[in-house]
């Protein structure tokens, strides 16, 4: 060092404060090193170390041949607690940094030649805290010039970014997570960024939603992207959360949008959230949206179901409840109520009280009926409190809790007593007709046979066809006038059963066999219950059987043959009519045992009937204690079979 020498207490002077490296740095024998004794310092060295000392920015200089060095406090922590320091003071570059001399060494050569070097966040790992740590740097290398203006060391002026680097990964990261959360989110979800809200990141769902591709939207401005969302208010929204931060929802919200290539009213519920950046400020929107077209339209169409629902009921002044069947609590409608002369709603019982005593059985059997089909169907008659007798409908059905278990019935009552007046009415007038038609159509039969036996004995066979065809003609009347008479006397509960025992095979088979005379189809005759005796209307199951031959003969114009069966089910006796004709649809299967039900077809008019045969017939059985029912497919025949309870062997001797 050929500069002018300072005096030791001049050097000193420059070294004072900075802290502990100042005091090490005054403490270190610096003679031992190629720098020299303090003393013999340049001016340029001692104001360089004086500045890095007193420098509250990491400051570190390499000097000389050896690249000694100097080091401040505020570098200090980036040697760690267990590392380099204190041992770095006064060492030399190479010493002191092999794990990164080949680093930084061409770096200091790069500045001794006379250029400066600028880094930023660059990876520098050092040994330090007991291991090799990864830890960035922002630094400058500048050239550091003795005093004659030589370059003779390097100045590094550095900061640690370590945490500021870790602290971008971290974001980074978490932006990535943030951006495949929303990839993966069941919902639809994206990101807008900046003033004109560019499409940074959307999801499957929200292109669907918006009805468009990734290419059409992804890097966009939003109302580039989807032109049909303009002038709908989003536009304002949006600014609005980027101006106040303050996250806006919204449900049901409605939004046209240009779908599957024409325009459709959406609806949505949606959450616009600003997006903050570490410093507070909001760099874009986060926007969540859950499409609820579908259930807004199905509540719509409930809701119109419910309003056609409502007018129908009231145009029909159908009165509602809904009873649960735990609680027995009622909930009625004002109309429920009028029907039972009620100015407002009572509780279960008292609606209950109103029926007619003789009723309260129908009532009983069809809650039973309910618990086992699900189905609530009853007729009965009310005697409301002013004492008026009224008749009234009740269908319902069962509704199961959340839990599967039954326990509502909801329903309505329909008072159906103007209906029954008419009902009667059209019974007593067919009543009274028929026993008017009945006396003098027995008169024509008698003077018909009394014409039928003068013309056999006259030998006359011309007149004798002619009266033959008119007795054949009156008895059907004759027939078609007692049906009307049993069915009428039935509905009033007059029908009056002459109780007998007989075999039951040997009256079907004698039957059959007069059937077999007046009809040209085979009738098949499979007779398997002998021994089984029934108690019953002899002429009544014969009615039935005739009934059901006659119309097996009539429904099957083009079959050869007709089959009758009987045998014993259990403690029952059976007897199957089976035809192989027009057979009956199966939605038509239940109806036909009701009164003057003929199933409407093309054929109604072929076959001649007043729909009275099998009511009077399913009547008949049921008052005796069996069962009739069809089993029948549409073309291909049918099978009518009604049951009997046999009496058992001691019932029939005593
Ligand atoms: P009717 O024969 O006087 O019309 P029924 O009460 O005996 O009255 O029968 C009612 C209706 O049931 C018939 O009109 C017909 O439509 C249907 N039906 C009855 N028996 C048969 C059958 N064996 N095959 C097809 N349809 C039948």
């Amino acid at each position: 060092m050929d500069s002018k020498k300072v005096s030791a207490l001049e050097a000193y002077s420059f070294l004072e404060g900075g802290g502990e490296l100042g005091k090490r740095t005054r403490l270190f024998n610096w003679a031992q090193t190629s720098v020299g004794a303090v003393e013999t310092w340049p001016q340029s060295l001692l104001s360089l170390v004086s500045i890095i000392l007193s420098s509250k920015f990491p400051m570190f200089l390499w000097w000389g041949n050896d690249l000694v060095q100097f080091y401040n406090d505020a570098y200090r922590p980036s040697l760690g607690i267990e590392g380099k320091h204190p041992k770095a003071l006064g060492q030399k570059g190479h010493d002191c940094w092999p794990e990164i001399w080949p680093v930084i060494y061409p770096l200091m050569q790069q500045v001794l030649a006379g250029e400066s070097v600028w880094q930023e966040d660059q990876l520098i790992p050092i040994y330090r805290n007991g291991h090799l740590e990864d830890v960035y740097w922002t630094f400058s290398y500048s050239p550091a010039r003795d005093d004659k203006g030589k370059i003779n060391g390097v100045l590094v002026v550095c900061n640690e970014t370590t945490e500021k680097v870790i602290a971008s990964k971290k974001l980074e990261e978490s932006e990535k997570t943030l951006k495949n959360m929303i990839l993966q989110a069941p919902v639809a979800m994206c990101i807008l960024q900046g003033p004109s809200f560019v499409v940074e990141t959307a999801n499957k769902k929200m292109l669907e939603l918006w009805g468009r591709t990734k290419e059409q939207v992804i890097n966009k401005a939003l109302f580039e992207g989807i032109p049909a969302a303009r002038g709908q208010g989003f536009e304002q929204i949006l600014k609005n959360v980027v101006i106040t931060g303050e996250t806006y929802s919204a449900s049901e919200q409605k939004v046209s949008l240009v779908r599957n290539g024409k325009l459709e009213d959406v609806f949505v519920n949606f959450i616009y959230q600003a997006l903050k950046e570490g410093d507070d400020s909001i760099s874009g929107v986060l926007v969540v949206a859950v499409e609820v077209t579908q259930e807004i339209e199905a509540r719509q169409r409930i809701e119109l179901a419910e309003q056609r629902a409502r007018l129908a009921i009231n145009a029909a002044a159908i009165g509602t409840f809904d009873l649960d069947l735990e609680t027995e609590k009622l909930i009625t409608s004002e109309r429920y109520d009028e029907i039972f002369g009620f100015p407002d709603a009572r509780g279960h019982v008292d609606y209950v009280a109103l029926i007619h005593p003789d009723d309260k059985e129908i009532r009983d059997k069809a809650f039973e009926v309910l618990r086992r089909t699900g189905r609530l169907q009853f007729e009965c008659r009310i005697i409301r409190k002013d004492k008026s007798i009224r008749w009234i409908r009740i269908d319902g059905e069962i509704h199961k809790n959340d839990e599967g278990k039954y326990t509502r019935v909801i329903g309505v009552a329909i008072d159906i007593t103007d209906l029954k007046y008419l009902i009667k009415q059209k019974d007593d007038f067919i009543g009274v007709a028929s026993h008017e038609l009945k006396t003098p159509i027995t008169t024509i039969k008698g003077y018909t046979q009394v014409l039928e036996e003068m013309l056999k004995v006259n030998g006359d066979s011309a007149e004798l066809s002619i009266i033959s065809k008119l007795d054949k003609y009156v008895s059907k009347l004759t027939n078609l006038i007692n049906d009307l008479l049993d069915a009428t006397k039935m509905m009033s509960g007059h029908l009056q059963l002459n109780y007998s025992e007989f075999e039951f095979d040997e009256l079907v088979n004698e039957i059959s066999n007069d059937l077999q005379l007046t009809i040209t189809k085979r009738i098949d005759i499979k007779c398997a219950a002998p021994g089984c005796f029934v108690r019953t209307d002899r002429e009544k199951i014969e009615q039935t059987v005739t009934n059901l031959v006659n119309n097996a003969n009539k429904f099957s114009p083009n079959a050869e043959n007709i089959v009758v069966r009987t045998f014993r089910d259990g403690d029952q006796v059976v007897c199957e009519i089976e035809d192989f004709g027009i057979g009956i649809k199966e939605e038509n299967a239940h109806k036909i045992f009701q009164q003057f039900v003929r199933i409407d077809n093309d054929l109604k008019n072929t076959f001649p009937g007043i729909g009275l045969g099998l009511y009077i017939s399913s009547e008949i059985i049921k008052r005796e204690g069996g069962k009739i029912y069809v089993r029948s497919k549409e073309g291909e025949g049918s099978v009518f079979s009604f049951s009997l309870p046999c009496i058992h062997e001691f019932q029939r001797i005593n």
